[in-house]
Formats: structure tokens, sequence, C-alpha cells
């Protein structure tokens, strides 16, 4: 009897070991992994200094609550300050509770309710960022939802001027949105909503839960455009693995999320910061983030190339190492086919091909993974015209 709630399509791979951008399943087989767990192993399967790092937290201390102070949350809060708009880190365990924690803090900061948040966008799964969730299949069952949040069509500067007002406590926004499609922020958007914000005195809060921790070939993805959040949400890439989360928030946000105003009892814990500070270390530097930057553009150029004759894409987007093959109809079998062949890659959208590599992946994983794609593709379209 399978003993877990069904609340995951799982596929057809029991996983065994996983080392770098390789993942071997019960029976042997390898599969190139271009999933990453979601955009969370940023470094590769077991990095070796992420993983020396956990093993020395273990021999230190494992958890104690936040009654203490912890020498590592200041590490990794200060690493985040240092290279993000914020002043301060609260830390939880998950993306959602990073997003729920902003959300909570915007009310409580601006004394307004409205939160205007995109179509298509992903905030996660309790239910304020549920709600926050601009997708009517995620809400479905789970009504009433929260009040006072608003939808609007994603890069349309207009509707986002028109719905603004002085009821609005925050605009939320991934810069990519990564489930919806992995569809990239127009600059001219960005820019409106920073404006905005500022002249009706709401805080724009963005969700870098998938974008962030070097994924674009930044630290954090809005870094691309020269705005100023005033909260950034992370997690995912952040402990590599490890369940961590933070919100990251100005220094005029710092009193209004004082003692008892919100908490987490392993929000911050050791073993998962340990991870985050050595993940940290590794990609919050120049010359690694250059790297991320080149093989992204290499990775969409090859696509572009590769794919150019293949009638069902539309078209190859992204930013840095996120990826998308926007194709025209549902591509889940076209992922299924490609796991047969060894390839790990993700459904968006759900027309759109997503790869989330590591950011370590070499040049030639990249081929390798472009070339099980196009064959994987042109084979499909052969049958289909047959
Ligand atoms: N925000 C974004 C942009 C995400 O992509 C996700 C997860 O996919 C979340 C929030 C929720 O994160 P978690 O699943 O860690 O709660």
């Amino acid at each position: 009897m399978d003993a877990l709630f069904p609340t995951y399509s799982r596929w057809d791979v029991t996983v065994n070991s996983a080392q770098g951008t390789k993942l071997i399943d019960v029976n042997g087989k390898e599969y190139l992994d271009f999933v990453s767990g979601i955009a969370v192993c940023n470094l590769g399967h077991r990095h070796e200094a992420v993983q020396k790092a956990i093993k020395e937290q273990l021999d230190k201390y494992w958890h104690v609550s936040n009654l203490f102070h912890q020498e590592i949350q200041q590490d990794v809060a200060k690493t985040l300050v240092e290279n993000s708009s914020g002043d301060a880190v609260f830390f939880c365990n998950s993306g959602a509770e990073a997003n729920e924690a902003a959300i909570k803090l915007a009310r409580k900061f601006t004394g307004k309710s409205k939160i205007l948040t995109f179509n298509q966008s992903f905030h996660g799964r309790t239910f304020a960022t549920m709600t926050a969730t601009g997708q009517e299949k995620v809400h479905s069952g789970f009504g009433p939802l929260l009040q006072e949040f608003k939808y609007l069509p994603y890069n349309d500067e207009e509707t986002l001027e028109t719905a603004m007002d002085d009821q609005v406590a925050a605009v939320l926004l991934e810069i990519v949105q990564g489930e919806g499609g992995v569809i990239p922020a127009k600059a001219s958007f960005l820019k409106k909503a920073e404006e905005l914000c500022k002249q009706f005195g709401a805080l724009l809060i963005i969700d870098e839960v998938q974008t962030g921790i070097g994924r674009t070939g930044k630290p954090f993805a809005y870094q691309h455009f020269g705005i100023s959040p005033d909260i950034i949400t992370s997690a995912k890439g952040l402990g590599s693995g490890m369940p961590v989360g933070a919100m990251i928030g100005k220094k005029k946000l710092i009193e209004a999320f004082g003692p008892g105003s919100h908490g987490s009892t392993f929000g911050g814990n050791p073993i998962a910061l340990a991870a985050a500070k050595a993940t940290l270390g590794i990609i919050f530097d120049d010359s690694f983030l250059s790297e991320v930057t080149q093989k992204g553009e290499y990775l969409i150029n090859h696509l572009k190339a590769e794919l150019a004759s293949v009638k069902v894409v539309k078209e190859v987007r992204g930013c840095g190492l996120m990826t998308g093959i926007v194709c025209d109809s549902d591509v889940s079998d076209i992922i299924t086919n490609l796991r047969e062949k060894g390839l790990l890659a993700l459904v968006a959208g759900p027309t759109v091909i997503r790869l989330l590599p590591p950011l370590t992946v070499t040049k030639e994983e990249l081929d390798e993974a472009v070339k099980v794609i196009k064959n994987t593709m042109i084979e499909k379209e052969t049958m289909q015209t047959v």
C-alpha cells in the first residue's frame, strides 16, 4: 500500500543516488539532471564544500531554537544583505514561508491590506501564498481565499497603473515567472512597479524563490534591472537541498517585525544554514556568476540554432540558466520521452519545456542535453507526420 497522500503525480523513477549533474535510479539507469530538484541543487548534487559544512555543523549542534543567538544565522544574514537591497533577514524553511512572512510584514508595516499579484504567477501553497498565486487550478476547492488579493496581467504597465491606489500594501512579483512558463519581466514593467509602489506608499516584494541564488547570473534576478525592492524572498537554491528560506527586508521594516510578531521553530536551523553559508560562499562570486551568464547564453543560442527547424517550437527564452522552450501545445509527452532517453526536464506553463541545470553544469553536458532534446523532438515530429 502506498502510505503517502497522492499530492504529486510522480515520475516512474526511484532515486538511488546523485552526484553533480548525474542522478542514478535503483535500476542503475543514469540521468542528466536538468531539473536540479526544481532549481534547488544549484551546485549540483552533494557538492563537496556543502557536504563538508553540513558534516562539521552536525558535529557541533543540530538545533537549539531561536531563543539563542547563533553565529551561523548572523553570517548568512550578513552575506544576504551585502548582496541585496535589504538590511535584515528573517529565516524560515521554504519559499512559501518566505512569501508568507513578506505578505504579513507588508500588511503590518503599511497598515493596509490590498496585495497585487499577477496572472500565472506562483508563490506557494500556504493560504496567503496560494491566494497570492495567480492560477485558478492552485485555488480550486480551497475557498474562501484570503481577502484583498487582486490578480493583474503580467508585464502590463497600464493595468498596474490603473489598479494602484492608496489601499495597496504591496505588489508581489517574480522577475521570471517560473511555474507560469519561464516568462521574463520587461524592464519597463519593473521600473513602473517600483515607481508606483513609491508613489502610493506600497512595498515592492520580489519573489526570488526560483530566480535567486545565482540562477540568472546575478545573486538575485532583480539586479539585472537597477531596481531596489523593499523585500526579497529566497529559498530553493539557498540551502543546496537543505530546507531553508529567507525574507530579506529594508531597514524601515525592522520595527514592524519586532519580538513576538512572527516566528518559526525550525527557521534558521544551523544545519540548513551551514549548507547555505557554503553555497553562498561559492555562488556569490563574480567569476562564478559570469560563467553562469555565459553558459546560459550558450544554452539559449545553441537551442535556438538546433531547434530552428522543429515546427512545434515557437520560442526559446529565459535568463541565465533558467531556460524555456516554448511549444505550440502541451509538452508532457516530450518531457516523458526525454526522461526515457536519460534527460530530466520540467513542464512549465504547460506548453513550455523548462530546463534548470545545476549552475555547475559543463559545456559538454549542455551539448548532450541539446542533442537529446533535438533528437527527441525531431523523432516525435516524424512520427506525427507518418
Ligand atoms: N515562489 C516561487 C517563485 C516558486 O517557484 C515556488 C516553488 O516552486 C515557491 C514560491 C514556493 O516555494 P516552496 O515550495 O519552497 O514553498
